[in-house]
């Protein structure tokens, strides 16, 4: 088969041709149908210091994906060839302490497709059965494969209750932009979406936000202090830009709440006193997907219609035109990017 690796260290990504995988008793193989490109591919793709320190490669890349069961190992029950699926891809060894806690979001000892283990950018990936998802037969490939990031929006949006709530979204990437109608169906009164992105802002207002500010032209506290009188009741944090992580936290009401779901590339100095401790405010990590109550509140979100996430497919390429992909989302100049969608089977 062909698939999409990173066959030695160093920038940039291979073409290869493979074995197809063969599952193991308790695994299903996937026929991937539509994959979408994550923040974190393009960091291994550029090969930053985390790659560095994290991937060991040779790797197929490839996490957020879409397909259809084409092989299940023996001991797997209800699961059969040619259901439509996604896969949960963390990997995770019920044994740690927060799995016991019924966290297994958290564990500490998951193991990541397309990071730890082979990944989707590839005409078939084997997973364990226990992470797969059936997708509703109605949703296309290419919206089902959004569930990853789609996930981390659900689960940062239903972190606290948003009925009657203002909001802010601090950060329009895929993640920020996906949370956005989510919230709106979460009951929030008052959507504000920032980033220093006009592009990004454009679609936030297409998503359903009821402003867009962008934080280099306008004085984002000033802004929503004049719109709520105190402050937001919640921020989602999607950027993990430090500037941006600090007026969100100045723009918080007292007693307010923080989703924090953005990873800085350094340490953030903060002021724990006039900003979390006085203030009174709850913050909330937030990683990966509830599984399954997430999974199930995005089958319902996606299924009803409730939300759409096709505005924010803006392109489709075939597997073999990923560097034209990596370049779009590297370098996307004036150019509207947001998710793009590899399709390792061909395009029909
Ligand atoms: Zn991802
Ligand atoms: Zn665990």
């Amino acid at each position: 088969m062909k698939a999409l690796a990173k066959t030695r260290p160093g920038p940039g990504l291979e073409l290869i041709e493979t074995e197809v995988p063969k599952p193991g008793p308790h695994d299903v193989l996937i026929r991937v149908t539509a994959t979408s490109i994550c923040g974190t591919d393009v960091h291994i793709y550029r090969w930053d210091h985390w790659s560095q320190q994290r991937i060991h490669p040779p790797l197929i890349l490839g996490h957020e994906f879409a397909g259809e069961i084409v092989a299940v190992g023996e001991a797997v029950q209800g699961l059969e060839v040619g259901m439509p699926v996604s896969a949960e891809g963390h990997i995770v060894d019920h044994t740690c302490a927060a799995c016991r806690a019924g966290q297994l979001h958290l564990c500490q000892n998951a193991q990541v497709i397309g990071i730890d283990r082979p990944g989707a950018f590839a005409e078939y990936v084997c997973v364990p059965a226990e992470n797969v998802w059936v997708n509703a037969p109605d949703v296309p490939p290419e919206i089902a494969s959004l569930q990853d990031p789609f996930g981390n929006a659900v689960h940062a949006v239903y972190a606290f209750d948003l009925a009657g709530q203002s909001v802010l979204i601090s950060g329009c990437g895929p993640i920020g932009l996906m949370a956005i109608p989510v919230a709106r169906v979460a009951g929030a009164r008052l959507i504000v979406a920032t980033d220093p992105n006009a592009q990004r802002l454009k679609l936030a207002q297409r998503m359903g936000a009821d402003l867009v500010l962008d934080p280099t032209r306008e004085d984002v506290v000033r802004k929503i202090q004049e719109l709520t009188g105190d402050g937001v009741d919640v921020v989602l944090e999607m950027s993990g830009a430090p500037a941006a992580i600090q007026t969100a936290f100045a723009a918080l009401r007292s007693g307010g709440k923080v989703a924090a779901l953005g990873l800085t590339a350094e340490p953030v100095a903060l002021d724990w006193n006039e900003l979390i401790v006085l203030k009174g405010a709850t913050v909330q990590g937030i990683y990966g997907r509830k599984i399954w109550d997430t999974w199930h509140r995005m089958r319902a979100l996606l299924q009803t219609g409730a939300v759409d996430l096709s505005p924010l497919i803006t392109h489709r390429l075939p597997l073999s035109a990923y560097e034209t992909a990596f370049g779009l989302l590297m370098e996307p100049g004036s150019e509207l990017v947001a998710k793009v969608i590899l399709y390792p089977n061909g395009m029909d």
